[in-house]
């Protein structure tokens, strides 16, 4: 199994870390060993001190394949999920400066709370508008709708898909909206996603 993760993909975020707006997805990976299940809390990391907060709709991929082609891409999608792509911002800006691989700021253990739950397309009015969001202490700082991605779900199928081979039981982290932030220990996060029933929450995660 593996993690593919969109980068800049809303252009409200890319501009408010400073980025162009790209001409074709950025992508970059996590390993399995990032995922962190079950509402599971979040030790900070030694690392780092300025871990940022990305929540991000999660797309479960139902089938093997490659060179997808649009038609098609959709039958790809299992069901959505939500996690958060937690950013070591201080490494992953050094990194950006020397124009080195920012894996060790993305990639690292327990750096993709995931939710326990996923809901299938169906469950959906419109896979291309879902509202999702988080909240950080009871206060809500992120709110995102996926028709506002820059790149759709189709088109990160179809791109990603020409250079690894998806598998069954992959997950996509489709990019982030605006209102990153940084943790720090003590904080809860919860994350939702609204489906045809109404809101749902998604995970939750306690910083230690
Ligand atoms: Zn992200």
């Amino acid at each position: 199994m593996k993690i593919i993760c969109i980068g800049r993909n809303y252009a409200a975020h890319a501009a408010e870390l400073g980025n162009e707006r790209p001409s074709r997805p950025v992508v970059f990976m996590k390993p399995p060993t990032a995922i962190l299940p079950n509402n599971k809390p979040f030790y900070y990391p030694e690392f780092s001190e300025d871990i940022h907060f990305e929540v991000e709709l999660v797309v479960k991929v139902a089938k093997n394949g490659r060179h997808v082609q649009p038609e098609f891409a959709m039958d790809y999608v299992a069901g959505i999920g939500l996690g958060i792509d937690f950013t070591a911002r201080d490494l992953q800006s050094q990194l950006k400066l020397k124009g080195h691989p920012w894996e060790i700021a993305k990639g690292f253990d327990n750096s993709a709370p995931l939710s326990p739950q996923f809901f299938a397309p169906d469950d959906f009015a419109d896979l291309n508008d879902i509202e999702f969001g988080l909240r950080k202490n009871d206060e809500e700082v992120q709110h995102g709708h996926s028709r506002n991605m820059l790149f759709p779900l189709t088109e990160i199928i179809c791109y990603v898909s020409q250079y690894f081979r998806l598998q069954k039981g992959d997950l996509i982290f489709t990019g982030t909206p605006e209102g990153v932030g940084p943790v720090q220990p003590g904080d809860e996060l919860v994350g939702f996603l609204v489906t045809k029933d109404g809101e749902q929450e998604m995970l939750r995660t306690r910083v230690k």
